[in-house]
């Protein structure tokens, strides 16, 4: 179970407010999608679900527990990036294991080949594993990106515009796809987006930004 909650959170960078009083509370297991123009606080309000970013005001409730003021790396909540972050000098299955192997001696090496190969199989990259990010399109970058943020088996996915950067035919197939995905489907999702026809497709719920205000 995940239920994430923001309770009166306001951030403030210097003179800039980056988020104003938002308060919300996701359900267990849905897709909540946060949509927005840029600069509305978006990318914010996930670095303070994650840890990256504390709020300035108010609390950040994980489950009815105060994780506002625990460290990023207890929380087990996954962000991917718009960027990829993709380590070059490490093969596909590389990267997708880095967050397992970062655990060390959690994991056997088995164990981590299998969980790899089950979310290859899912996102159907299985042909990229002995590949370099270098080698692989933009599309494949994102599942790659995207395989590396399920591995983990997280609390919650958090997701900031994964499918920003792709052409229009990508991102209607990658769209299609995120409804298929099993581990999408079950846990909480917080997907962030600007533009409202992913955000109408993918969200079982839409939250819309403006200048740092939850508006509806
Ligand atoms: P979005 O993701 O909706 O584009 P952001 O959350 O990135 O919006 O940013 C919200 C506001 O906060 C913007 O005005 C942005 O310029 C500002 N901001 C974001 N990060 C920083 C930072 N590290 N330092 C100063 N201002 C920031």
């Amino acid at each position: 179970m995940a239920i994430l909650e923001f309770r009166n959170v306001t951030k403030r960078y210097g003179k800039v407010t980056a988020l104003k009083n938002v308060s919300f509370k996701t359900r267990d297991g849905e897709f909540l999608v946060i949509l927005g123009p840029s600069g509305a606080g978006k990318s914010t309000t996930l670095k303070i679900i994650c840890g990256l970013v504390n709020p300035s005001e108010g609390t950040v409730h994980l489950d009815g527990e105060d994780i506002t003021k625990i460290p990023p790396y207890t929380r087990n909540i996954s962000m991917t990036f718009e960027n990829y972050s993709l380590y070059p000098h490490m093969t596909v299955f590389d990267n997708i294991a880095y967050p397992l192997r970062a655990k060390k001696g959690e994991f056997t090496e088995n164990q981590i080949r299998e969980k790899v190969m089950n979310v290859a199989r899912m996102l159907h990259i299985e042909p990229l594993l002995d590949r370099f990010p270098s080698e692989a399109s933009g599309g494949q970058k994102q599942r790659i990106a995207l395989g590396r943020t399920m591995v983990r088996n997280p609390r919650i996915y958090l997701l900031d515009e994964p499918l920003a950067h792709l052409d229009a035919k990508i991102r209607v197939e990658l769209r299609e796809e995120f409804h298929r995905i099993e581990a999408l489907q079950k846990t909480t999702t917080i997907y962030v987006t600007h533009d409202y026809i992913e955000a109408l497709s993918l969200g079982d719920r839409i939250m819309i930004y403006n200048e740092g205000e939850l508006l509806q």
